[in-house]
């Protein structure tokens, strides 16, 4: 029995609920059910109905707030799944991961745990239930997504098949997507916010180098896209790669913005509304940032106006057989290609695919373990043969040198 419980109805969970069903349907995975609960419910039942109509596959759906740990251990026990995806927001990792342990349930998830009163992106709060999720005889996948996810796989198959060392790792992440508004996110918007105005940090020589928010930036030919400006950002994935792939002297991670984003995110931050502390608003207490959420685009609702290409990889340069060698390792996703297949724009269609291909690796039992575990730990040759077969196909090239920036 594979049966799923999915947390979360955005846009991620529809593309990765959509593909889960596709296996379904041809009834060639691991998965035999899914069950969707999300905070609200309708969001759960058009997700349903959308995957009804386009693969036959029926999926219960229920409301449930996750960061409720006795409501999310009842509705663990009650639906009994065989593994919980969590595709809500980072705040209820732990309390998804803390209904696990009291169930002894497998999970999974695409982002790291951050507090809500603090923009703070690391792993350690997440890490510290490895010996919970160890002695529990359970295990916990973090990351699968795109970046982190899909990224960390590249650069674990690289240094399984074509590197001896890996010295130098550039994380390259461009959406050459237009949506047509003139500012929105392409995830979540508080999310989004938080991790594009933290300061930028990356891996050094053995410590991190902290660098003011959007203060280094590059030009990038993105095939598919074209020259984009890029930035140098924190990302997880840098924290859990440097930890598992030690001999990486630097990791950096850039990610592309158009300017017309920067100056509406400039002037959002300037007036107060990206602020994560409460004010007092007629005589109520609201963050200024959740508040800007409730009035910018859904990223669900993109979809249909989003067109252009995503691009995302990473170069490595390093040593085989004590010859140097830079390689790129790239995913170019169509925005139009992942609406027509599933509804939804591609930033959730390359987020969505791997959460499943990490489900069904962990379902049939390829990817296991006890305790709590980054994408680099596993194998990576069953995940890059599934991105292939599954809408993220991938390719190699060697370049010249390793980027001169
Ligand atoms: P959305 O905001 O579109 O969806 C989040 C969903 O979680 C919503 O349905 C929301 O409900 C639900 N939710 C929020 N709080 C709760 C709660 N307390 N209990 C139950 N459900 C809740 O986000 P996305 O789909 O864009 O992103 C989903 C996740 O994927 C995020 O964690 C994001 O950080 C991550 N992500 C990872 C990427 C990667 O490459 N690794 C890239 C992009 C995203 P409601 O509709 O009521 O608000």
């Amino acid at each position: 029995m594979s049966k799923l419980l999915v947390i979360g109805a955005g846009g991620v969970s529809s593309v990765a609920v959509h593909k889960m069903a596709q296996l379904i349907a041809a009834k060639t995975g691991p998965f035999s059910e899914i069950f969707l609960a999300s905070r609200t419910l309708p969001k759960c039942e058009a997700i349903a109905e959308s995957v009804k109509q386009r693969t036959g596959v029926a999926i219960e759906t229920a409301q449930i707030d996750a960061d409720d740990v006795p409501a999310m251990t009842a509705l663990i026990e009650q639906v009994r799944p065989a593994l919980v995806v969590n595709l809500a927001l980072p705040y209820q990792d732990l309390p998804i991961m803390d209904a696990c342990l009291a169930t002894k349930t497998d999970y999974l998830d695409t982002a790291n745990y951050e507090p809500r009163d603090e923009a703070k992106f690391e792993y350690k709060w997440q890490w510290d239930y490895h010996d919970r999720f160890k002695n529990a005889g359970i295990m916990a996948l973090l990351g699968s997504g795109f970046d982190p996810g899909v990224t960390s796989i590249f650069t674990s198959w690289l240094k399984k098949h074509h590197f001896d060392r890996i010295d130098t790792l550039d994380i390259l992440d461009c959406n050459g997507g237009d949506h047509g508004q003139h500012f929105a996110t392409n995830f979540n918007p508080e999310i989004n916010i938080r991790e594009v105005t933290a300061p930028a940090r990356h891996w050094q020589n053995g410590e991190w180098v902290e660098t003011p928010a959007l203060s280094h930036k590059q030009e990038f030919d993105f095939e598919a896209v074209g020259p984009k400006n890029m930035y140098l950002m924190y990302h997880e994935e840098i924290e859990s790669l440097k930890t598992h792939i030690p001999e990486i002297k630097r990791i950096r991670f850039w990610m592309t913005f158009g300017d017309a984003y920067l100056t509406h995110l400039e002037v959002l931050q300037n007036v107060g509304m990206t602020r994560i502390d409460p004010v007092m608003y007629e005589g109520r207490e609201i963050i200024p940032l959740q508040f800007l959420k409730a009035v910018l685009p859904e990223p669900a609702s993109l979809g249909e106006t989003t067109k252009g290409n995503t691009n995302i990889g990473v170069i490595a340069t390093g040593e085989k057989d004590s010859v140097q060698k830079t390689l790129y390792v790239k995913n170019i996703c169509s925005h139009e290609a992942a609406f027509e297949e599933t509804g939804n724009q591609g930033v959730s269609y390359t987020t969505g695919v791997p959460a499943m291909i990490g489900s069904a690796l962990m379902l049939s039992g390829q990817w296991s373990g006890d305790g709590v575990f980054n994408m680099e730990e596993f194998d990576p040759d069953p995940f890059m043969e599934m991105l292939n077969a599954h809408g993220l196909p991938w390719t190699l090239e060697e370049l010249d040198g390793p980027l001169e920036f």
